[in-house]
């Protein structure tokens, strides 16, 4: 008698942005995965708005790259507003005051002419390059990673370059882990590892193409660290990582997060004794 085939161990998926969640924290991550969370409050004005500018340049740019006639700047002009309308539509809450919404739509169309002028300086527009190209792949036993790279391109020197389009600062180690995401699919993709890579920041206070050094030793690390907090999963052991900075502000599921209402509770009890002199 055939014995039967032993089932294939199940792959763990990681995105750029769910390993940055768990790199923040990994009880977090387990809240957003399993949909924890409150709708938006007023408190969250900002956050919803200060999102659009890099959902609606992402997605102008994408149309606009997917036409292929690069000198064409009337059309990101023409279809600017249609853009910003359709994901206002979608991200902007009801409450958001206008006079705030307008300075933001200005800025975002400040960003589209800042992407426009570098992507035209660095020469990274040409017939042999990929717009948003998704992937799935598996990198190692058991873990694979998904997502989209902005842009690949082979640059006159006939080098391979990944590049990632930002709407902020750079330098964080998120960002360097995105770009190892990008040129590991990359190298399974067409067969060829990136020699280079780069961010391409559109922000108007931060804008500019800035070359990375991706190095073996940090892609081993970050590797390394995938299989870890992929064992972790399985295992689910998914620590709470306090922060009383960032927790407060920027936290999106604080509210069903024991730690952080633990630690108001104390905070709030010991305040209280204070008042009352014990
Ligand atoms: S409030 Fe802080 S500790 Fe709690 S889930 Fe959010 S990031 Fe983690």
């Amino acid at each position: 008698m055939t014995q039967p085939a032993p089932n294939p161990s199940p792959v763990t998926m990681w995105s750029a942005s769910s390993w940055a969640t768990w790199k923040m924290c990994p009880f977090k991550w387990k809240l957003k995965a399993e949909k924890w969370g409150r709708p938006r409050s007023k408190t969250d004005t900002r956050m919803a708005v200060h999102a659009m500018p890099g959902l609606v340049v992402d997605r102008l740019f994408e149309l606009w790259l997917h036409r292929r006639e690069f000198q064409d700047f009337a059309w990101l002009e023409a279809n600017f507003s249609m853009v910003w309308n359709l994901v206002e539509s979608r991200q902007k809450p009801k409450w958001q005051h206008e006079a705030e919404t307008a300075y933001v739509q200005r800025q975002t169309w400040r960003s589209v002419g800042i992407l426009f002028d570098l992507l035209h300086k660095h020469r990274l527009l040409n017939a042999e390059m990929g717009i948003q190209t998704d992937y799935h792949e598996e990198i190692a036993t058991g873990i694979s990673i998904a997502g989209a790279i902005d842009l690949w391109t082979i640059l006159p020197n006939g080098k391979l370059l990944v590049v990632d389009f930002k709407n902020a600062g750079s330098n964080s180690r998120r960002s360097v882990d995105q770009l190892h995401f990008g040129a590991l699919a990359l190298g399974r993709l067409l067969g060829r590892e990136p020699d280079e890579a780069a961010y391409v920041c559109f922000h108007p206070q931060c804008a500019g193409y800035r070359k990375v050094i991706l190095r073996d030793c940090d892609r081993k690390k970050l590797l390394a660290r995938l299989a870890r907090a992929t064992e972790a999963r399985k295992a689910g052991t998914c620590p709470a990582k306090y922060s009383a900075f960032s927790c407060p502000r920027w936290c999106e599921v604080r509210f069903a997060c024991p730690t952080f209402l633990a630690r108001i509770k104390s905070k709030n009890s010991s305040a209280e004794q204070r008042a009352s002199g014990g």
